[in-house]
């Protein structure tokens, strides 16, 4: 897996609670050294021990909301961050109520932690980390509770540096090299302009993942998250039961799949599938019929996405 690229892994794609068929909602975003997890439904550790995942590779946790189904799983994996004595930060943001939830159930259960936990609780719209390689960013969703979706979107990776290029074209190592890897122009022997694009490769695109949890069809979450790479969007129903999910607030599979096409998603991926389902085939046929790129995975599958060279 190359810096650029991104494994996402469907720890749980059930909902309500833990069945035989699905695991809770928890679905893995790997970069290249760590891991972002996007809800922490309970069983969250065994769904990233059967994916071979290690918990310490995660360092930010992003909770939809705080019905059962998607929190329940959090104190248990930090007091397990705990007892092997994690030392890496770990930074936990979601909802208004997050925090007391984390504090008191750690509290309670006596967990002693020895590493930097931060918890952001309150968490509306807007950026919610932003890192040299990443920038995530919050929204409202709409649902029965203070909800959130997300969105992550990686950096464009600009394009490998080719020094003996810039020696032909008379750029002497040092200052200079510097500045064109930043992707400014500079003047050789007064006469020359070299460009950037002389002496890198061509640039990598970012890739993007966003995540809505639970909600009803939201077209402005679909505007915030356009051209996504993968839209992993909820479906807990299917078109025949489009009154109860709009009665509570969620998705049918070809909601899910209108709120896709606005986005102009690459791939939908639908989670958050009702226990009443016994597979996800007829989720996956329904948003099929109006998005074509849609999927509809089962508990640890996995989805690698390769960022591809854009043309400048
Ligand atoms: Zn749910
Ligand atoms: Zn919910």
């Amino acid at each position: 897996m190359c810096g650029s690229d991104m494994k996402v892994v469907f720890l749980g794609v059930g909902c309500g609670m833990p069945s035989l068929r699905r695991a809770l909602p928890a679905v893995a975003v790997c970069l290249n050294k760590e891991i972002l997890l996007f809800d922490a439904g309970e069983g969250v550790q065994y769904q990233l021990q059967c994916a071979h995942l290690s918990f310490q590779r995660i360092t930010e946790i992003y909770i939809s909301h705080l019905h059962g189904d998607h929190c329940l799983g959090l104190p248990g994996l930090i007091s397990s961050m705990a007892l092997l004595h994690r030392k890496r930060p770990l930074s936990v943001f979601g909802p208004p109520g997050l925090k007391s939830f984390v504090e008191s159930a750690l509290e309670s259960t006596h967990v002693d932690y020895q590493f930097d936990l931060t918890i952001r609780d309150g968490c509306t719209k807007g950026k919610l980390s932003e890192q040299p390689r990443y920038v995530v960013e919050g929204l409202p969703a709409i649902h029965s509770v203070p909800a959130l979706s997300f969105v992550l979107r990686m950096a464009r990776v600009q394009g490998k540096f080719n020094p003996e290029k810039a020696e032909q074209l008379g750029v002497p190592k040092g200052p200079l090299w510097k500045q064109l890897q930043q992707g400014y122009a500079v003047q050789v022997k007064r006469t020359r302009t070299v460009h950037p694009r002389e002496v890198l490769g061509p640039s990598r695109e970012g890739l993007s993942f966003a995540y809505s949890g639970d909600t009803a069809p939201n077209p402005e979450f679909a505007s915030a998250v356009k051209d996504v790479s993968i839209l992993v969007h909820e479906a807990t129903y299917t078109s025949e039961y489009e009154e109860k999910a709009s009665e509570y607030l969620h998705s049918t599979a070809a909601q899910a799949a209108e709120i896709a096409t606005l986005a102009k998603a690459r791939r939908l991926a639908l989670i958050h599938i009702s226990p009443r389902y016994e597979n996800n085939l007829q989720h996956e046929q329904e948003a099929r019929s109006i998005f074509q790129q849609s999927f509809a995975p089962n508990d640890l599958d996995v989805i690698e996405l390769r960022s591809v060279s854009v043309e400048e």
